[in-house]
């Protein structure tokens, strides 16, 4: 049973000059589907491209919070709109509330917040329209990310790069969410998270690379790619005490699930 890397920055320049060399160690280390996750608008139109060229990966479209002061034009609701119901489109990502960069305008603490809340808000609301899920980014900001989650209930929703506490994961959890763990896990000093990793429903777990960051060990510290999913799996299982192979085929039909069928 192969492995999905639910969270992928494959048009990232930094993964660009050899992404087909990338896509072939991918398949080689068993994989069966890359989620690429968007951060803006531009990489969201690179995405669907990625999409068409290589069956294994599945395309996403949407806004980070740490962009949302570089949006140019009025009408960026209804291009993501139009976007998101591109053939394949399987989540509105990444989206979400970013409290540790400074603004990336100069504008005060409190515009720049409000300013990712209303971008964050407006795009949860389009994944409910589009009936897709999303993908949340969240950093040093889980308070008021769930307090957002609640007041759309019918948002599915997953907690990408989880590193938080047992408290902010049952918080996504009460909610319905999903809790996907990165690298991160096989990270010595990564005690609280692994913890976490270790309690959550094993239905409720997904794992990614957030590559071209975050490389898992033995790759710390180097370019991450979605191949190396394979270790954050292999820990996963460690910690729970099961076989790589229960954990892939947990994760994987949890990704199915969550994401819908490749298409
Ligand atoms: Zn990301």
């Amino acid at each position: 049973m192969s492995l999905v890397d639910t969270h992928a920055h494959l048009a990232s320049s930094r993964l660009r000059d050899d992404l087909d060399e990338v896509i072939t160690r991918s398949r080689e280390a068993d994989l069966c589907r890359i989620i690429t996750i968007a951060c803006d608008l531009e990489d969201s139109v690179t995405n669907l491209e990625l999409a068409e060229r290589f069956d294994i990966v599945s395309p996403t479209v949407g806004i980070h919070p740490l962009y949302v002061h570089e949006i140019e034009s009025d009408e960026w609701e209804k291009e993501l709109q139009e976007l998101g119901q591109r053939p394949g489109v399987c989540a509105i990502a990444e989206i979400g509330l970013d409290y540790f960069h400074p603004p990336g305008d100069g504008s005060s603490e409190e515009e720049w917040r409000n300013l990712q809340r209303d971008v964050f808000e407006k795009q949860l609301q389009i994944a409910i329209d589009l009936d897709l899920p999303a993908v949340i980014h969240q950093r040093n900001s889980a308070a008021d990310v769930t307090a957002v989650l609640r007041n759309f209930p019918k948002a599915r929703a997953v907690l990408h790069c989880f590193t938080g506490t047992m408290y902010e994961a049952e918080q996504g959890l009460e909610l319905g969410h999903m809790l996907s763990f990165p690298g991160i896990i096989t990270f010595k000093n990564a005690v609280e998270v692994q913890e976490v990793a270790a309690q959550t429903p094993l239905e409720r777990i997904m794992v990614e690379t957030d590559c071209p960051y975050l490389a898992p060990v033995p790759f710390r510290g180097k370019r991450c790619e979605p191949a190396y999913v394979k270790h954050t799996a292999e820990q996963l299982a460690r910690l729970r005490g099961l076989n790589s192979e229960e954990v892939a085929e947990a994760t994987t039909s949890n990704a199915t699930r969550f994401f819908g069928e490749p298409s």
